[in-house]
């Protein structure tokens, strides 16, 4: 037999309190019994998201949330900026031309922050722009972009800044409402602990403003006629149940360990895998402003990212990323989000070891692990 380990950046893995109570037989949504546990949780991804404002559910994959919030706020023909730093800031952009917007796009070179005097420029360059949209943590980079600082240059402009948090909220503190966020995404396969199918997104007063004027043809995401059945505990077309029954386990536990220490949690397990990557001869992607989602680091020359990626899934046991685009074959991703903890830290840093020295890398067996430790053991 072989265990098997999940550590990419989504899809995570799903604690048992969770998987348990989506066991269960199936209950009817019109019901009291179902409305319970949808305001129950819906109240505390109040507390996740950091805000006041409602946080809508929807049925769809993270991408569906990304799509929604153009539609619901934007018209065609609306100037949005979109920071295109990897994959995810790429499909800001790409879902706005589909709409018939105007994209000014921002290019990053991957595994960096965009430059927020390059985002003020554009911004005051073009009067006109409505919204800026941007990730938190650009998941295919592994990097983080400064949302804070956006946030304060849309604030006092007739434009939003839109932010996918789909692996930044419950990793690190991206605080909606003191930030002055006027939209933050999240996905269910990412840190909450989840199987796919599920994305969330919170629209503070200056978005559900705009949603007013907004004439993007929509039909399924109507963030309005959703908010509408929020208030009575519903959604406007059938919730996925299951899953919503498992979000209340997961963010019942998030509540629990407690936001911050949520985030110290993240935020240990990458430092020691950065460390180890360090020590291992291995050159990071985002070594400026990495994201504590998940660590990218570069694969030694010679070694197919492909193969490498390959070996450790079905040869060892555990799911890491590579890498996509141009960065395809060359670097490997290990996640530290969701259900994940100290000892699945160690066994992703333990499999990169053994695999590299199988693909015939010198390296010194247990150096990544042992630099690791000496970070993961402030936990224990
Ligand atoms: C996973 C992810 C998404 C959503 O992708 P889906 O496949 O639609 O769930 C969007 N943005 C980021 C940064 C992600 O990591």
């Amino acid at each position: 037999m072989q265990k098997k380990y999940l550590l990419a950046p989504g899809p995570t893995p799903v604690p048992e309190s969770a998987l348990l109570a989506m066991a269960a037989p199936i209950i009817h949504h019109r019901t009291p019994q179902f409305s319970a546990i949808f305001k129950e949780a819906a109240s505390l991804l109040k507390y996740l998201f950091q805000t006041k404002m409602e946080v809508l559910i929807l049925a769809a994959s993270g991408t569906g949330a990304m799509e929604g919030s153009i539609t619901n706020t934007l018209s065609p023909g609306d100037e949005v900026i979109a920071i295109n730093g990897g994959k995810f800031g790429e499909r800001w952009g790409k879902i706005s031309e589909a709409y018939g917007l105007k994209v000014h796009w921002i290019k990053v070179e991957w595994g960096h922050a965009v430059d927020i005097a390059e985002v003020e420029k554009l911004l005051n360059d073009n009067p006109k722009t409505r919204a800026v949209l941007v990730q938190a943590s650009e998941t295919s980079t592994t990097a983080t972009h400064p949302v804070k600082e956006i946030a304060a240059l849309t604030k006092d402009r007739d434009c939003l800044t839109i932010v996918d948090g789909i692996t930044a909220v419950g990793v690190f503190d991206v605080p909606m409402d003191d930030w002055g966020i006027d939209i933050l995404l999240s996905g269910s396969q990412k840190a909450m602990m989840l199987p796919p199918g599920l994305a969330f997104a919170a629209l503070s007063e200056k978005a559900w403003k705009f949603n007013e004027t907004s004439t993007c043809p929509r039909f399924y995401f109507d963030f309005a006629k959703e908010r509408k059945n929020l208030a009575n505990d519903t959604s406007a077309y059938t919730p996925a149940t299951t899953l919503i029954t498992g979000l209340l386990e997961s963010m019942k536990m998030l509540k629990e360990e407690g936001l911050e220490n949520v985030f110290a949690r993240h935020n240990r397990l990458a430092r020691a895998t950065r460390a180890a990557c360090v020590a291992l001869g291995l050159e990071l992607l985002a070594p400026r402003n990495p994201s504590d989602a998940a660590t990218g680091a570069f694969l030694p020359e010679g070694i197919d990212g492909g193969k490498f990626v390959k070996y450790i899934r079905d040869g060892v046991g555990v799911t890491l990323a590579g890498g996509q685009d141009h960065l395809k074959g060359k670097i490997i991703r290990i996640a530290h989000l969701g259900y994940v903890d100290t000892f699945d830290t160690i066994i992703a840093i333990s499999a990169i070891e053994m695999a590299l020295k199988k693909f015939g890398h010198n390296v010194t067996l247990g150096a990544g692990v042992a630099a690791a430790e000496a970070i993961l053991a402030e936990g224990l």
